[in-house]
């Protein structure tokens, strides 16, 4: 057995991760290209058309007995695990210093990818699909042709694992530093029991390998969400049906609004998780993805401190969320107020001290603040 050497990983994602594709917004004629330059060693096949008619791509790579299904972008504006997943491919085309745990990824798995699983979102920046439908809580009603390919293929190719990629927002905070949550995981629930089943634990055993490499590199920013059973997610349903299935949700790492620093996490993330499923190791102790801590809301992106305002004759600070908004091609990135009170339990991106700057009102707070 082979060790991943995450130093090694990391360097060769600096040199060698997939240029054409950076930043927030991720569309189909960005990844077209690229996909119909990859090599012969990857089958590429169409499964079908979003609603708007934008095509859905499977890829194919490996043929080893253990099946695993990875998709990214169910969430059209949530494309750091769409990154992650073409920087997958170069690295099983040119793995460099790390041939060996490329090969032995392939020899033991069967990999399919379907990136970009709502390209309509995508095009105009949106979670949901052309028609208003949240592909994360369709798999029953199956309204969205993307759902029903998803499905359709899941129940094709029936693969042991599976990985839903997805990025989380800004807000979201862990432990008592409040450090940004850079990522998070779920090992969904199959009942609204939250029982820990035998899937399950499986399921657990691959975050637990895949946190233990993350806190070496990002410590106290790895997070856990809640096992809530919802009856009608994507992650819940695979679960169920006996696809140990993980959820991974890229975050927020200081200053990194680009969530390219996220995309290299995400990128080993996955490689250690699926060198463990080809590995079948046993080393590691399901039980240890409790000791993850929850994810929590105490991060903003700003932070104003000790703001007077006059009409409440009070100190307090202010607290400010990004909204991000698609103009003409670009994410823009628009300061909202979303808390005017004591912040000292929470931590920003940026925390400015307005040392007692007196404005007369909300109002006035907002013109300056939000523009
Ligand atoms: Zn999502």
């Amino acid at each position: 057995m082979n060790e991943l050497s995450i130093e090694q990983l990391s360097d060769w994602h600096e040199l060698n991760k997939e240029k054409n594709l950076f930043g927030r917004r991720i569309v189909f004629e960005m990844i077209e290209p690229i996909i119909k330059n990859l090599s012969n060693k990857f089958i590429i096949d169409q499964l079908g058309y979003s609603f708007s008619q934008i095509p859905i791509y499977k890829i194919t790579i490996g043929n080893g007995k253990t099946k695993v299904l990875l998709w990214s972008q169910m969430h059209g504006n949530e494309s750091t695990g769409t990154k992650a997943i073409f920087d997958m491919f170069q690295f099983f085309d040119n793995p460099g210093e790390n041939i060996s745990t490329a090969s032995q990824i392939l020899k033991e798995c069967t990999l399919v990818f379907i990136p970009l699983l709502n390209p309509d979102g995508a095009e105009v920046y949106t979670r949901k699909n052309a028609q208003g439908v949240d592909l994360n809580r369709d798999v029953l009603d199956l309204k969205a042709p993307e759902s029903k390919i998803l499905i359709t293929f899941l129940k094709e190719f029936s693969p042991k694992f599976c990985f839903n990629l997805h990025d989380q927002r800004t807000i979201f905070s862990i432990g008592k530093e409040n450090l940004p949550a850079t990522i998070s995981f779920l090992a969904p629930s199959e009942s609204a029991e939250r029982r820990v089943t035998k899937g399950r634990k499986v399921t657990m055993a691959v975050i637990t390998s895949m946190n233990k490499v993350l806190q070496d590199i990002i410590p106290n920013q790895v997070g856990r969400y809640t096992d809530e059973f919802y009856p009608t997610a994507t992650g819940d349903n695979f679960q169920k049906a006996g696809h140990h299935t993980i959820l991974i949700e890229a975050g927020h790492s200081k200053d990194d609004y680009n969530r390219e620093r996220v995309r290299k996490y995400n990128f080993i993330a996955l490689l250690t998780g699926i060198h463990h499923i080809a590995i079948e190791s046993k080393l590691t102790n399901y039980k240890l993805y409790f000791d993850i801590p929850n994810n929590e809301k105490y991060y903003l992106d700003i932070i104003y401190k000790n703001v007077f305002l006059s009409n409440r004759g009070q100190m307090v600070d202010v607290g400010v969320i990004f909204k991000e908004e698609l103009v003409s091609d670009e994410i823009i990135f628009r300061p909202i107020i979303e808390h005017i009170k004591d912040l000292s339990n929470y931590n920003g991106n940026v925390i400015i001290d307005y040392e007692g700057k007196v404005f007369d009102n909300e109002d006035k707070l907002k013109e300056i603040i939000e523009y």
